[in-house]
């Protein structure tokens, strides 16, 4: 399909989108990203993913690249230029291009601000769901910042990877306590046998999910039993579901867990129940 990039200002064919060598974000993975839900053409909670984009920057002193107006047009506009109904729109921002030298680049530097978006199939999406999908549980070898959405995504690189080479298609991490942190691309999730939905508090160790705080909400507005506390290994291949949530899969149901079949094998009801109810409680725009 021809797709169209946004990259410093001027929207370009895919195939023609370059950054500089020198941009920072190639030589030392400096910048940031944020990834959008794009849902029957419209963006999925974009107040909560610019103030975590400006967040992010702000930790990294990282000026922003576009007011913030300004940036929900350009998701818009490559949304709409790639024709994308659903799926995700994608959003970078770097350092900006500098001669290579590890302190920051002189004042007035531009950061590069680079936006995509692609279509991913709902149908395909759904029936993942209706399946659920394998988990690994692998090492959390992270640094402390997690917090921040940073593109320094080596070690959640090699976890994805990990995952694939043992049939699966997510790996959560394990922090030194045998305790979950999060998956390598989504937040991690279990429902006990008392049927308490348990998640790790966000507030470090792992990165403050905008599909978590979503479901959150979702599951107090239910009267849902929730505990925001580190859950261990144990627990999960005990546990009666699981889940994993990001933007782009919303609540996908944990069937299997390191080879393990979690509960009956089959997606749980709450995650089902969750994911059928999420955008009554996303905010579309
Ligand atoms: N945790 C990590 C490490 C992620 O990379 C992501 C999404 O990319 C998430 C959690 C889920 O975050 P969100 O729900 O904002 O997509």
């Amino acid at each position: 399909m021809f797709r169209i990039a946004y990259v410093n200002g001027r929207y370009l064919p895919h195939a023609a989108a370059r950054v500089h060598v020198e941009d920072r974000g190639y030589q030392f993975a400096d910048g940031v990203y944020e990834v959008c839900e794009v849902r029957h053409g419209r963006l999925v909670d974009e107040r909560r993913h610019l103030d975590r984009l400006a967040r992010s920057l702000s930790e990294l002193r990282i000026a922003m690249p576009l007011a913030r107006a300004a940036l929900g047009v350009v998701m818009r506009e490559t949304v709409r230029k790639n024709r994308v109904r659903d799926g995700i729109v994608y959003l970078q921002v770097t350092r900006g291009v500098a001669s290579r030298d590890h302190g920051f680049p002189p004042p007035g530097t531009r950061p590069s601000l680079v936006v995509t978006a692609r279509a991913i199939d709902p149908v395909k999406q759904a029936a993942l769901a209706e399946a659920g999908i394998a988990v690994v549980t692998v090492p959390d070898n992270r640094w402390e910042r997690v917090d921040i959405k940073s593109i320094a995504l080596l070690p959640n690189v090699l976890a994805r990877q990990a995952a694939r080479d043992r049939g699966a298609r997510e790996a959560w991490f394990v922090d030194q306590d045998g305790l979950v942190t999060e998956g390598s691309a989504t937040n991690a999730w279990i429902v006990t046998a008392a049927g308490r939905i348990v998640t790790r508090p966000a507030e470090f160790g792992i990165l403050r999910g905008i599909t978590r705080a979503v479901v959150l909400e979702i599951a107090a507005k239910q009267g849902l039993k929730v505990e925001e506390r580190p859950f261990s290994v144990a627990e999960s291949h005990a546990a009666r579901e699981a889940f994993a949530t990001a933007a782009s899969q919303i609540v996908m149901p944990v069937v299997e867990i390191d080879g393990r079949p979690i509960g009956d094998g089959r997606p749980g009801p709450v995650a089902r129940a969750l994911r059928a109810r999420f955008h009554d409680s996303a905010e579309c725009s």
